[in-house]
């Protein structure tokens, strides 16, 4: 693999830049950061429709000719300019998955309607009593003809409200152990019986409890076997984790801090740059995030080659996320007392940006597996340790 930033690279950066300078409105990021939805459908249909959103697929899937570079280079653009793209994050993660698991008819139907951008799915796994033990969920899914019918309640079930489906694991078999008697399902969100409240996080997030009673779903919106709904999930984890994941923090507070603590002044009226704790925290910070880029980089060249990565995209994951925490933590310390003013408040400094990422970067080492699980992950599958969690 070639780490090196070749002009090639270089060009897409460029050619995304004017790409987004034409689509992209700057009221969008405002928007996402007022609502708390961090998916905006507007820029969702333009990706779609100049072929971003397919590159890299499958052209019987749906795939454009795109390069992934190029389309790559956009979402991180977009990234800088403050978008996020969750459901479209969620909806790769499924569609990857399908294409592992899912039939060949699956693969016809739903790969090109979430490439052409008229499918957006979110995860259904976590439910009150289980999150991080996902396996111990007690949403069921029942036999009913040549058909299922679904009951239960999903939390965190993240951008559901601009989701055609979610992606729901379900209990089809309640007499095995736990893991064995799970399967999933697309279950379509205007199926009479699936209903939605907001759950507001506190880093402005507004993820949703999901309900599902007497929902129906044909017995094509299986994915994988029944019962085979674990194997089927950890496929899908791996993508969450590591690989092809447009919401994964942005890269660039360095730069951002960088910019800031040339402006600001010290009450001596030098630059807060020039303090040499504050360089040296921020050139700390730019190491990490020469790391957690290549670590993503060398997840994607995985799975360019068609690999399923295992405890990488773990280690990835639990990478980026505790770097958030360390990095937006040390941001606050630099702007001083007045770095913990919301965007809100007049006089905030950075505009609040670094406050409301502080906030925004708690919540990254809960979702797609907590810290101390993805430690666990490693410690067993990577380094051979003896499992020691109950059932796990
Ligand atoms: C903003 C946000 C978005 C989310 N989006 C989604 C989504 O779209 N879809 C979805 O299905 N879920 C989503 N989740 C849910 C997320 O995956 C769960 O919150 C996560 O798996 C942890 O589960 P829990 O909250 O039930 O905590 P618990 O599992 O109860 O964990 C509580 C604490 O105990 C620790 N712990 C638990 N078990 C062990 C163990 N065996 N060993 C060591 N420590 C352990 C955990 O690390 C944690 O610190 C989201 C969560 C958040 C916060």
């Amino acid at each position: 693999m070639d780490f090196w930033q070749s002009d090639e690279l270089a060009a897409h950066r460029e050619a995304a830049r004017a790409w987004v300078e034409a689509n992209v409105r700057p009221e969008w990021a405002e928007e996402q950061h007022r609502t708390g939805c961090h998916q905006t459908m507007a820029l969702h249909a333009l990706l779609a429709r100049d072929g971003i959103l397919a590159a890299g697929r499958p052209p019987e899937y749906g795939g454009s000719d795109v390069d992934p570079g190029f389309a790559g280079a956009v979402f991180d653009e977009c990234k800088q300019r403050g978008l996020h793209f969750d459901g479209w994050a969620t909806t790769t993660m499924v569609t990857y998955t399908i294409q592992h698991a899912g039939t060949e008819e699956q693969k016809r139907e739903f790969l090109p309607a979430a490439l052409r951008g008229d499918m957006m799915i979110a995860l259904g796994y976590s439910e009150p009593d289980s999150g991080s033990d996902v396996a111990a969920a007690k949403t069921t899914a029942v036999r009913d003809g040549d058909g299922w019918v679904v009951n239960g309640q999903k939390m965190f079930t993240s951008t559901a409200q601009v989701s055609s489906h979610v992606f729901v694991l379900a209990r089809t078999n309640p007499d095995v152990p736990k893991h064995k008697g799970l399967t999933l399902f697309l279950v379509p969100t205007d199926a009479p019986g699936f209903e939605i409240q907001p759950i507001h996080t506190l880093g402005g997030q507004v993820t949703n409890a999901t309900f599902y009673t007497d929902v129906r779903v044909p017995d094509s919106a299986r994915v994988g076997g029944v019962d085979e709904g674990w194997n089927v999930m950890r496929v899908a984890l791996v993508y969450e984790r590591g690989v092809a994941s447009p919401q994964s923090v942005d890269q660039t507070l360095s730069e951002d801090l960088t910019v800031w603590a040339r402006e600001a002044r010290r009450p001596d009226g030098t630059p807060v740059l020039d303090d040499p704790l504050v360089a040296e925290r921020i050139g700390r910070i730019r190491v990490d995030e020469e790391v957690s880029r290549l670590l993503g980089q060398w997840m994607n060249w995985h799975a360019a080659k068609g690999g399923v990565p295992g405890p990488e995209g773990s280690m990835r994951k639990l990478f980026w996320s505790e770097m958030a925490q360390r990095h937006y933590s040390d941001a606050l310390d630099i702007l001083g007392v007045e770095g913990v003013l919301a965007p809100e408040a007049p006089g905030a400094p950075a505009g609040g940006m670094f406050e409301h990422d502080f906030r925004a970067a708690v919540v990254t080492t809960v979702y797609g597996g907590t810290s101390e699980i993805l430690r666990d992950i490693i410690a067993e599958r990577r380094l051979g340790l003896p499992r020691h969690r109950p059932g796990g």
